[in-house]
């Protein structure tokens, strides 16, 4: 299939970022500060993100808007309007700080289901102080036991299902004062157990929500651990400017928006645009607790009229494997705007959003060290199939040689952003060198691979690990998978570089099949040829191998390492956030 080379954005798009179309990287156009002062900022150098995120909606008429309608597992829906949020955060403020004893700054982490106790308990730690760290509910016991110890965590919130599962960790880890249990199927706890419950009822509604300084520590995300071992990557509560101006001018929120943002709260996206980007803007978010399948999450996306989707390739494709007549059964008209992160968006994928929704995916790109958005497509920019978009307003994008030297349009390299913005990550934790290492010459160094076109658009190569040097040429693994994926019979594709003596790597790809299709030799080879005719000599994989499905990371990226070294017989490495099969 020959990919557009631009999706028009419609004429009728009003949303106008500031100066974004000869934004000239002088930060003149759109700057930090005229953000900060569209916010009801405590001064100049103290910010909390739970007064911006919640508490200064109460003065508005958005008190009694929704901030949060939730749907459970069962189909039971609960509703909490701002105020209420409010109001509950600060229960949990007061639970905390009066009966746990939390200080400023002190660990408060949560191993929880998505259930709305997971975002009131997020927005009353910040409220008192606290540094949060959301943990994913699918964690086994080492996961936990490891982010919880490299943290030191004090407090403990958790239910009593996931206790069950990480009850012999506790001796380990004495830093660990309280564990909190949200028991809202009402079991019997232990006697030394903490109810939450228990602890609300009694707690006062009022609470002077702490003046922290904008450099006070607010959160820390662990990463992903696609590349290795994942990393505490700290952020202030200055991080907050920059999620309020990229959830409203990259996922185009306005006041009358439905927002669903697709990521669990355990992963940066859910914490940025799953709470902090959308309610610091105002918005209405619905939240799903039930897992993926592509029946229950096209009936979701209708029955609450969602406006604007913020979701990922590796769902994507899963929807794109579910085949097309079944979206054509539900009705989105509401649906105004779909954005994408966290893996490289095939341009397959924003094409097949075209056809189905008459809309492309807008895809961007960030990490959890970079806390916001940081090159985007953006509502008023024509797409580009398969490239990441351009740079937000304020953020300094570059492609790097191997000496940190800024390179020229069309050349492949290390893709860096200038230090200061304000979400940026402010260490790992624990691991300060490793933090300084990442930044060289005046620039932090993302661990990507990319390369910017004459316009200024960026496409991603690789992350660093995974590009693949085969007889003097460097291919990113995304440019082959991209192509494989097009294969009709191809669902997901994984490509690594296998060592060779002649050529130093060759190119293995692992590939799963759509759901009718059988693994056969013809069909190897009919794949391989179809992989030969669109790309490069140097690109076409040498072997091609069939999988059933590709390892990947619980938030669901493609672990490439882990294909790699069970290829080449080697340990596994850290497996943490490994998704069962
Ligand atoms: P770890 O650092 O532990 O290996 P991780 O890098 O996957 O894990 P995250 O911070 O969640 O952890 O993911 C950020 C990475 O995801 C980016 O560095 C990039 O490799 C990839 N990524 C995110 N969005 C995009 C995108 N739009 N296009 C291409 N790659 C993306
Ligand atoms: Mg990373």
């Amino acid at each position: 299939m020959e990919y557009p080379q631009i999706i028009k954005a419609p004429a009728d798009q009003h949303t106008v970022i500031p100066n974004i179309e000869n934004y000239d990287q002088s930060r003149n156009a759109l700057t930090w500060n005229t953000i900060r002062n569209e916010l009801d900022i405590f001064d100049n150098d103290h910010i909390n993100i739970a007064h911006i995120t919640i508490d200064r909606h109460l003065k508005t008429d958005r008190r009694e808007k929704k901030a949060m309608i939730w749907e459970s597992k069962k189909g039971d829906v609960e509703e909490y309007t701002y105020a209420e949020m409010a109001r509950l955060s600060n229960k949990f403020a007061n639970v905390l700080v009066n009966k746990l004893g939390v200080q400023k700054g002190d660990r408060v982490f949560f191993f929880l289901e998505r259930i709305p106790e997971i975002f009131i308990g997020i927005i009353g730690t910040l409220k008192a102080g606290g540094v949060i760290g959301p943990l994913f509910s699918a964690f086994g016991p080492d996961a936990v036991k490891d982010r919880l110890e490299d943290s030191g965590a004090k407090v403990l919130v958790t239910s009593p299902t996931l206790k069950k599962k990480i009850i012999d960790i506790f001796p380990e880890l004495p830093a660990l004062e309280k564990i909190v249990l949200v028991n809202r199927n009402k079991k019997t706890l232990d006697p030394d157990d903490l109810s939450y419950e228990e602890l609300m009822e009694g707690a006062s509604e009022n609470f002077d929500i702490a003046r922290t300084h904008k450099e006070d520590y607010a959160i820390i995300h662990y990463t992903s651990g696609t590349t290795g071992k994942p990393k505490g990557a700290a952020h202030v509560h200055e991080a907050i400017i920059g999620q309020y101006a990229t959830a409203k001018y990259v996922l185009d929120l306005h006041e009358d928006d439905i927002y669903w943002c697709t990521a669990d709260p355990g992963w940066v996206t859910g914490t940025s645009y799953g709470m902090f980007g959308p309610w610091s803007n105002g918005i209405t978010q619905v939240i799903y607790e039930g897992g993926f399948s592509a029946k229950n999450w096209y009936s979701f996306l209708e029955r609450y009229n969602v406006s604007v989707w913020y979701t990922a390739p590796t769902a994507i494709r899963m929807l794109m494997k579910a085949g097309d007549e079944l979206p054509r059964q539900y009705n989105f008209d509401s649906l105004r705007y779909m954005c994408s992160v966290g893996e490289p968006l095939n341009p397959e994928a924003v094409v097949w959003g075209e056809d189905i929704w008459g809309k492309p995916f807008h895809d961007n790109w960030w990490q959890t060290e970079t806390g916001s958005i940081m090159i985007a497509n953006y509502p008023i920019q024509d797409v580009r199939p398969g490239s990441m978009g351009r740079p937000f307003p304020g953020i300094t994008a570059g492609i790097l040689d191997e000496d940190f030297n800024e390179l020229p349009p069309g050349e492949e390299g290390n893709l860096a952003i200038k230090p200061g913005w304000p979400s940026m990550f402010r260490t790992y934790w624990q691991k300060d060198e490793l933090y300084q290492s990442r930044f060289k010459n005046g620039w932090y160094i993302s661990g990507d691979k990319a390369r910017q076109d004459d316009d200024g658009y960026f496409w991603f190569v690789g992350r660093a690990d995974d590009v693949i040097n085969t007889a003097g040429h460097l291919v990113g693994p995304f440019e082959v998978e991209s192509v494989l994926i097009e294969h009709p019979a191809v669902a997901e594709a994984g490509v690594i570089g296998k060592p060779d003596p002649i050529v130093m790597e060759v190119i293995k790809a692992f590939v799963s099949l759509k759901e009718g299709y059988e693994q056969s030799s013809e069909l190897l080879r009919e794949i391989q040829l179809f992989a030969k005719k669109r790309l490069s000599m140097a690109a076409t994989p040498r072997e091609i191998e069939f999988l059933p499905s590709l390892p990947k990371t619980r938030s669901g990226k493609i672990m490439r390492r882990l294909l790699k070294a069970r290829e080449l017989g080697l340990p596994l490495g850290d497996t943490s956030t490994l998704e069962d099969d």
